[in-house]
């Protein structure tokens, strides 16, 4: 007997027949003797549509409520597929964060979950042999007892910190693709499903667009050593694939130099020109953005023809991008620049993969076959197993296309 957390997404929940096909992926488990705790997602959609709500209300809405507003989605799935299961003949019941509790901190929209107390959930099985129907994404902030989220995409956190809490032997990811890809298979049909792929390596996909594991939870699994799946609720429930396991570097027998590809929309360009070019600028402008929490990404400082003025471009979060124009022409006195233009038309592209480490010139192969394609590259930045390019929008097919064929990535044809 093993103890699983089995995570559905939002697609795989999105009416009463595909609850109906989860819940055979539980009875699977069941039949075979395994202890189930279940997390769910809102049916796809609902969560947009919930904060769409929020801000037809009020623009400028109480993040309090907004939490109880969207975690309502959760709680609606949750109750339907316990009555599922229970229509199956299956022991079962709903529980909501509050109610475990699934503790987090205070900052409402992104929480983070400060702890997990099992107990009930495994008394419940010990006692009643149920299932445990947990909704994802929300949890209670208990010192004010108010409803938390964990930011767009965190039932898969929920999923992997509840693993966690009760030393579960597995957390299988269930989503509407069959695993982890060498890119989006949306957008590249080439792409190839990974058998494994590492923590690090996943994290680094995860933060620079994939958005197929929320950052958070692959950050847990690697922290708690959490076996984390990704895998399809469409294959057939009476035998299903087991799809992408994360694991250790180590446990990975042939690796690629690049093992994947990502691309984000979330990123703007700023560019301030003609900064004057004297010690202290760069703390004069990225000190109160800091000080207003942008997180600033790439940057770029043109070394100046006159050493009397400079240019400097750098990228913020799509979100922050107004923000951070106005606190810029805030202190523009203080900075003494000739002009700022900002660009949101832009997107990162990255390639990730530890085999980097070992190997030169990965990146410069990049940039020559972006260039024969006429792609500009505006912005670059490297890490030691990863690098980023900003581009023109318009051009994100093409150039995710060109990295992943480039690195060997394409499936056979
Ligand atoms: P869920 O609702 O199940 O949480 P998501 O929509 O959050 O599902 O994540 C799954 C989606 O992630 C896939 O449909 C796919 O388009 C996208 N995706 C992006 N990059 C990758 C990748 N490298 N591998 C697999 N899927 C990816
Ligand atoms: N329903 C939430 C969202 O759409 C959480 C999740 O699906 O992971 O972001
Ligand atoms: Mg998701």
């Amino acid at each position: 007997m093993a103890r699983l957390v089995m995570k559905f997404g939002g697609t795989s929940v999105a009416n009463i027949e595909r609850i109906r096909n989860v819940a055979r992926h539980v009875k699977r488990e069941i039949d075979a003797g395994h202890e189930v705790a279940v997390v769910v997602s809102a049916m796809s959609g609902k969560t947009n549509e919930l904060v769409g709500w929020c801000r037809d209300a009020s623009v400028l809405h109480d993040a309090r409520e907004y939490d109880t507003v969207v975690a309502s989605g959760e709680q609606v799935t949750s109750g339907l597929l316990a009555i599922t299961l229970q229509d199956m003949g299956i022991p079962a019941r709903s529980w909501q964060g509050w109610q475990i509790p699934i503790e987090t901190d205070g900052a409402h929209g992104a929480a983070r979950i400060t702890g997990i107390d099992g107990s009930k959930i495994i008394q419940h099985f010990n006692e009643r042999g149920e299932v445990a129907v947990v909704s994802g994404f929300q949890g209670i902030h208990r010192p004010t007892g108010r409803i938390s989220t964990l930011g767009r995409g965190g039932s898969d956190t929920s999923a992997v910190a509840l693993a966690a809490a009760i030393q579960a032997d597995r957390c299988d990811i269930y989503t509407d693709v069959d695993g982890v890809y060498t890119t989006d298979p949306r957008i590249v049909p080439q792409a190839r499903r990974l058998d494994r792929v590492s923590f690090e390596e996943m994290l680094e996909m995860a933060s620079l667009g994939a958005k197929v594991l929320q950052v958070r939870s692959v950050e847990l699994a690697m922290i708690h050593n959490v076996k984390t799946f990704v895998r399809s609720s469409f294959d057939d429930p009476a035998d299903p694939k087991p799809g992408t396991l994360i694991c250790d570097e180590e446990d990975i027998v042939e690796q690629q130099i690049i093992t994947g590809i990502a691309y984000s929309k979330d990123e703007a360009q700023i560019t301030l020109r003609r900064v004057a070019d004297k010690p202290g600028v760069a703390a004069a402008i990225f000190g109160p953005l800091a000080d207003a929490s942008i997180n600033v990404d790439m940057i770029i400082q043109v070394v100046s023809d006159d050493t009397v003025t400079t240019d400097i471009t750098f990228t913020v979060p799509t979100a922050d991008y107004e923000r951070a124009k106005t606190i810029l022409e805030g202190v523009r006195d203080r900075i003494g620049y000739a002009s700022l233009q900002g660009a949101t038309d832009v997107v990162k592209i990255s390639a990730i993969g530890v085999g980097m480490r070992s190997h030169a010139g990965v990146a410069a192969r990049a940039f020559r076959a972006l260039a024969e394609k006429g792609i500009n590259i505006r912005a670059i930045t490297t890490s030691e197993i990863k690098f980023s390019l900003l581009i023109d929008a318009a051009y994100t097919e093409l150039a995710v296309r060109t990295l992943h064929s480039l690195y060997g990535l394409d499936k056979a044809a």
